[in-house]
């Protein structure tokens, strides 16, 4: 488990002091992928850096596994540092060295031996899916393929906790989705802790289980991924939101429907496995008419909204609609 209680961290410069991070509590528990996002400036580096000890809190502190990184030194800093593993923006490889020989350096720190290291780092090679590129170098490897030797590499010392700086932002949307998967592969398959800091909400849609908002230095909102989709209570969450949801104005929807009802269905979570719209088919004699929606997946199941236009006998329009009520959120679209 990770604990940051009430860390602080401000930076002195030229120009007067800056107050990157102000009073950050947070707690990431064991397994779980933890996404911090928020815009540019927001703190979420010098937070993440923090857990690894690269920077030093001014105030608070920073327990990782029962480990107090915001005191540890020397040795044992190193040795906490071994128990995590890091991804970046920008790969962070070594450039004069193959692939094999980059997943092998922090063994080599280590002092594991060379027969040892090859054999950890072929199976790594196979884990993050480079198979017989072992002797490439990075400079000949795609912008995806050089973040996988970042993860075999970041995976090397079997770390509990995996850190990911803006992992994905250097990377086009196709090879950013199949990273976001190898990184769910390895939450599975290894039980480990990832905590990821991005200004994307593609990424925190679709990978995370839990997530929390940064502005100005604070967390801002905080909960389960599912919920702050669903609601979404500050301005910067909602806008953040919303680069996912990317719902076109319901008045558009409205425009070309004169007859009937129109409604807007909410769905989160389990509720949009529900075969709603063949039961309001079957049940009651009305026409159903789909006009917009859209549907996303996250990894506690699915949200999204659907425009559906019913038209018919008021009276059976009306069951209908009550119909669908006790199945989901159902707002019904005043003209
Ligand atoms: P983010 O990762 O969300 O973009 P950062 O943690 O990088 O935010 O930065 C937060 C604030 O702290 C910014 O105003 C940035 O300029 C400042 N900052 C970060 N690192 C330093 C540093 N080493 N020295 C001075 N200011 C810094």
């Amino acid at each position: 488990m990770i604990t940051i209680s009430d860390v602080k961290k401000i930076f002195q410069t030229k120009n007067g002091t800056v107050s990157a991070v102000d009073g950050v509590d947070m707690t990431i528990k064991d397994g779980e992928i933890f996404g911090v996002i928020g815009y540019s400036g927001a703190g979420k580096s010098t937070l993440i850096r923090m857990l690894n000890g690269l920077e030093v809190p001014t105030d608070g502190s920073v327990d990782v596994n029962g480990q107090l990184i915001s005191q540890a030194k020397g040795r044992s800093l190193r040795e906490a540092r071994q128990s995590m593993g890091m991804i970046f923006q920008h790969f962070n490889l070594l450039w004069s060295r193959t692939v094999l020989e980059n997943i092998q350096f922090p063994l080599e720190i280590a002092g594991v031996s060379k027969k040892e290291r090859i054999k950890k780092a072929n199976e790594l090679l196979n884990l993050v899916g480079l198979e017989g590129r072992g002797d490439s170098y990075p400079s000949q490897l795609s912008g995806g393929q050089k973040q996988r030797v970042g993860i075999a590499r970041a995976l090397a010392n079997d770390p509990k906790v995996l850190l990911c700086d803006e992992a994905t932002s250097a990377l086009d949307p196709q090879t950013t989705d199949s990273i976001l998967d190898l990184l769910v592969d390895i939450n599975d398959r290894l039980g480990l802790t990832i905590v990821l800091i991005t200004h994307e909400m593609h990424v925190i849609r679709k990978i995370c289980h839990r997530v929390a908002v940064m502005d100005s230095g604070k967390v801002v909102e905080e909960g389960d991924v599912l919920d702050v989709f669903r609601n979404p209570r500050e301005e910067v969450t909602k806008r953040f939101v919303k680069e996912v949801s990317q719902q076109q104005e319901s008045d558009d929807v409205l425009e070309h429907c004169q007859d009937g009802k129109v409604l807007k269905l909410t769905f989160v979570g389990e509720s949009t496995d529900q075969p709603l719209i063949t039961a309001l088919i079957r049940r009651f004699d009305i026409e159903v008419n789909i006009l917009q929606g859209q549907i996303s997946q996250t990894q506690k199941g699915a949200f999204g909204t659907l425009f559906i236009q019913l038209t018919g006998d008021p009276l059976i329009v009306d069951q209908a609609v009550a119909f669908a009520e006790n199945q989901v959120k159902v707002e019904v679209m005043e003209r």
